[in-house]
């Protein structure tokens, strides 16, 4: 590559740095390099070939609308996000597209978050482990995947300017795991760089993520991209380590950078370095282009319509009122619009023409010989007023044997570009089911929402919950298979909160003044809850089968204790009389840690189907980071004790083992400001000091009896020494004492 990128000119390699148009990048034709196309994503192709825009706005290509992320992250199911992503390869290959503007993995730290629909979970190891899968079925497809958005970006208020105030361990086990995972495990042939800073600098010029983190730390390879239009100075990008700036700014980019390059200002070696990237990637990526390749459209509806009935969440099944007859017991009432008008995707950039639309209510009339009405209930239009719709409802409630009520959020509640300002169904829709429950309690209701709702009337009240999410073009259709009998396979991978107040970034929310500080730190969905005691309408992991499980038995094996890496079998039995599939969590806590760490945190799962009466042992592997956190000496296990906990979701787990590692501790290195406590703790120092203590004879036994340590163990040992001095200063000077004794810690 090196010697392609030796042959052009500055003004070619500052045009290959910077974007065609709104979607192509600019080809060199006397060298043979050509132009890339890449589009949105994440979970559909949504090719322009008339006017672009990068909000959803204009026309698109036809292309499969899959489940979007809220819904696929709920699947906990790696191996179908690897599917997913094979087939989007397909149709972006059908459609001319080298590149899909996916996955988003950042975490969702708000349910406000107007976005959330396009991101997996508030765990970043879960974010992590489906993120990598559906890279690898878009690399493995010969489509490069580009990951967002690179950091931070948990907002969608101020999006472009707002400075994301953050510690750096918050960023290394929260809000980086996911990015990072992915890079090791699925080699995404991009990432895509954040519109907002992050303390202090817009991510595109951030040399600290660009540089030191994505290249120093995890030695990522491909290129990055700038979100559209991230970009504010395209020179401070380059040497921060952008390669790409996207949509094109006309000659405005590529000039300046000629001119930065001329003046001196920015090294021409930054910019080949940019160059040779994006040409690698691009190399690979046309090499696998193929010409007359078709995508199966009707596969992928099927594929499309499978994955939403796996990724659909039972939330509440009380006296089993699901599934349904399709044939016996009267009339069905189907009440709400969302039955009729599907609400299958988020809006913005992400949006997709569909292929074809199912509707639950003509699914629900085709799978059934019952006898089926509807009502609309209300309308998304919230102004209106909707007393003929809710009386024309609760009257064919009333006459009927059950209800499904098909509620959710309507279209200008959430999308990209703003959050939203509450977790409340529309008024309306909550009248009507008031109003329909004090005619016929037999109910069941089916959610369309791409953030979480509060349920407050509902939950605990309602027999037949279903979480349905933004499920893609056939939602309609697999609700209706859900109701009738097949499996619903989610879980929850973001916690149902009891009320707006009390999620961690209430306090902190969207920030002000254009900073938004992550006060709550590693606190983030059951994290949080977990540790402030709090009670939530639904917890991370939940979700209910038709099947019923029972977890028996966890032997954790530690093959040698002196290394992080254990493994624990869990053993889980079908008791029902059918099949279903079940979602093993495993969590990992650690007992007695030198910092402040959550209670537990997710470290593994695995989905298992099992036949009736099945019962199976199943592995699952805990790596060296599975026991970390991040340290001021960077990623660190401490010896003792750590529990292993296994179960259905994060707040059952009834079969949990104790396990001590006796790693080497990795205690941060002593300095002059050292406490006595820390030295004290300290391997070396310890030693150290506790023989230059007992040439001290009594005045030592002051400072460290079981009396005096609490009062001086947090004062460094330079201040004690300088008492010390004080006391006798014609024997020693603090100084002179404490620079001998650190001299004494350092590694020979
Ligand atoms: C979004 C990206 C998207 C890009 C191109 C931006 O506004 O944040 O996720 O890929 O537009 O449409």
């Amino acid at each position: 590559m090196r010697e392609i990128v030796s042959q052009l000119t500055i003004e070619e390699k500052a045009g290959l740095v910077s974007g065609a148009s709104f979607w192509t990048t600019r080809p060199v034709e006397r060298l043979g390099i050509p132009s890339v196309t890449m589009t949105d994503g994440p979970h559909g192709v949504r090719l322009q070939l008339a006017s672009a825009d990068h909000l959803g706005l204009n026309a698109s290509e036809a292309a499969t609308s899959f489940p979007t992320a809220c819904a696929t992250g709920s699947s906990w199911d790696p191996a179908l996000l690897t599917e997913m992503g094979r087939a989007l390869a397909a149709e972006a290959r059908a459609l001319g597209v080298d590149i899909l503007l996916g996955p988003g993995v950042n975490i969702k730290r708000s349910p406000l978050c107007g976005r959330n629909f396009e991101y997996f979970s508030e765990d970043p190891f879960h974010s992590g482990v489906l993120g990598a899968a559906i890279v690898q079925g878009l690399e493995g497809g010969g489509v490069g995947a580009s990951v967002k958005h690179f950091a931070a970006n948990n907002q969608e208020t101020d999006r472009m300017r707002v400075d994301v105030d953050v510690d750096e361990r918050t960023l290394r086990e929260i809000y980086f795991p996911a990015f990072e995972r992915v890079i090791a495990e699925a080699k995404p042939s991009t990432v895509m760089c954040s519109y907002n800073k992050v303390n202090g600098t817009h991510a595109s010029q951030n040399r600290w993520l660009l540089t030191d983190v994505l290249r120093g730390d995890w030695d990522y390879d491909g290129y990055v991209v700038s979100d559209w239009g991230a970009v504010v100075d395209p020179v401070a990008a380059v040497a921060a380590g952008l390669d790409l700036e996207m949509p094109s700014t006309g000659e405005r980019s590529t000039r300046a950078i000629v001119a930065a390059v001329r003046a001196g200002v920015l090294d021409e070696t930054a910019l080949d370095t940019a160059v040779a990237r994006v040409l690698t990637v691009h190399e690979r990526l046309v090499a696998s282009r193929t010409n007359n390749c078709r995508a199966d459209l009707d596969a992928h509806h099927a594929l499309a319509r499978r994955i939403a009935v796996d990724s659909a969440v039972l939330l509440s099944n009380d006296g089993d009122i699901l599934p349904l007859s399709p044939t016996d017991g009267g009339t069905i009432a189907v009440i709400g619009e969302f039955a009729r008008t599907p609400r299958y995707q988020g809006a913005g950039s992400s949006h997709i023409n569909p292929t074809r639309l199912d509707d639950a209510l003509t699914a629900i009339r085709e799978a059934s010989s019952r006898d089926v009405q509807f009502a609309a209930g209300f309308s998304f239009d919230a102004e209106e007023d909707d007393t003929a719709l809710h009386d024309e409802a609760v009257a064919l409630a009333g006459d009927s044997a059950v209800v499904v009520a098909f509620l959710g959020l309507p279209p200008s509640e959430e999308s990209e570009g703003f959050d939203r300002s509450h977790l409340n169904l529309p008024k309306t829709q909550r009248v009507l089911l008031e109003q329909i429950l004090r005619v016929n309690s037999n109910v069941v209701v089916v959610l369309s929402n791409g953030g979480v709702v509060t349920l407050d009337g509902i939950a605990g009240v309602v027999p037949g919950i279903l979480e349905m999410w933004l499920a893609g073009q056939a939602s309609g259709s697999a609700a209706a298979e859900i109701l009738f009998g097949a499996e619903p396979g989610g879980r929850l991978s973001e916690t149902i909160p009891a009320a707006l107040s009390h999620t961690p970034a209430f306090t902190n929310w969207p920030g002000e003044n254009g900073v938004v500080r992550y006060g709550e730190g590693l606190y983030v969905g059951y994290r949080w809850y977990d540790k402030t005691d709090r009670d939530v309408q639904y917890p991370f992991g939940y979700g209910l089968s038709y099947a019923s499980f029972e977890y028996t038995d966890l032997t954790v094996n530690v093959p040698e204790s002196t290394a992080a890496y254990a493994t624990a079998d869990i053993t889980l039995r079908n008791t029902s009389n059918r099949a279903g599939s079940e979602v093993v969590q495993v969590y990992v806590g650690d007992e007695a840690s030198s910092v402040d760490r959550p209670n537990r945190e997710l470290k593994g799962f695995t989905k298992v189907r099992l036949e009736a009466g099945e019962q199976r042992t199943i592995r699952i592997e805990l790596d060296e980071r599975a026991f970390a956190y991040w340290g001021t000496d960077g990623w660190t296990v401490e010896p003792g004790e750590f529990t292993i906990s296994a179960g259905p979701h994060s707040r059952d787990l009834p079969l949990i083992e104790t396990i001590t590692l006796n790693v080497p501790t990795q205690a941060a290195a002593l300095d002059r400001d050292s406490t006595l406590d820390e030295w004290l703790a300290h391997p070396v120092g310890a030693p150290v000091l506790t023989s230059a203590l007992s040439s001290m004879g009594d005045a030592a036994d002051a400072l460290t009896n079981e009396e005096a340590l609490p009062l001086f163990g947090s004062m460094p040992l330079r201040t004690i020494l300088s008492f010390a001095e004080q006391a006798s200063p014609t024997t020693f000077t603090a100084d002179d004492a404490l620079t001998a004794l650190l001299a004494h810690t350092q590694p020979s």
